[in-house]
């Protein structure tokens, strides 16, 4: 069956058509292939808000299942910034080496115990008439004062996991997916996806 990752983020589509692989049968596709559709602005003040915003608006227009994922970085000492502003931290049409810059200087000076964030990630899945579910993940770890690791994407090379040593810029792409946010919410949407796999495939079997 069809889903759709509701987002344009070349990195994050790589990461759930990963953790989509084991599930089978699922046809993953992106708003890549919907170069029509535009995401509605992300004017919501939390990322369930945005994710919601986002997963109504592309299943009823697109008419497929949806999964929409609102993310991004928390540092509790700036009162809770980035978060919402994660993608935009240094300006609307900022690139992610701006906002990790904006970041390092925001953060200049800071202690090791006040340089603590999380990355948060909700998901919400949607069929073209409602909401069906919503889940959350979070990822505890410490922004570093420079730049480590050429891999992932945003925040990663800032991001210190500090259980492993390594930014998530420099952990392999397979170890950050099961790790991270969106891999912890999205394991708590696996029994969902495989119950509306399951309903799915029955109904296509009364249609035969
Ligand atoms: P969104 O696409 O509106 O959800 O914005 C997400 C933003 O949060 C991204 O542009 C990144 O700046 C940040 N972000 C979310 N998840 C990750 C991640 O896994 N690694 C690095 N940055 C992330």
């Amino acid at each position: 069956m069809k889903i759709v990752i509701a987002s344009h983020n070349t990195h994050k589509i790589r990461e759930f058509r990963t953790l989509f692989k084991p599930l089978n049968k699922f046809d993953v596709l992106s708003l890549h292939d919907f170069p029509k559709y535009k995401l509605p602005s992300e004017t919501g003040d939390s990322f369930k808000e945005n994710a919601e915003i986002k997963a109504k608006d592309a299943a009823e227009k697109l008419g497929h299942y949806v999964i929409a994922d609102d993310s991004g970085l928390v540092v509790p000492k700036l009162g809770g910034a980035p978060g919402v502003f994660s993608a935009r931290y240094a300006g609307e049409d900022a690139t992610d080496r701006d906002n990790r810059k904006k970041l390092l200087e925001e953060m200049d000076g800071f202690s090791d115990i006040d340089r603590s964030a999380y990355y948060e990630c909700v998901l919400i899945l949607a069929s073209p008439e409602h909401i069906i579910k919503s889940v959350s993940g979070k990822c505890e770890g410490q922004i570093t004062e420079e730049e480590k690791g050429g891999g992932g994407f945003g925040y990663d090379p800032l991001f210190l996991k500090y259980d492993y040593d390594k930014t998530f810029a420099q952990l392999p792409e397979s170890t950050k997916i099961v790790i991270s946010h969106r891999g912890k919410a999205f394991e708590k949407m696996i029994p969902t996806l495989e119950h509306i796999k399951t309903v799915h495939a029955e109904a296509n079997a009364v249609c035969d």
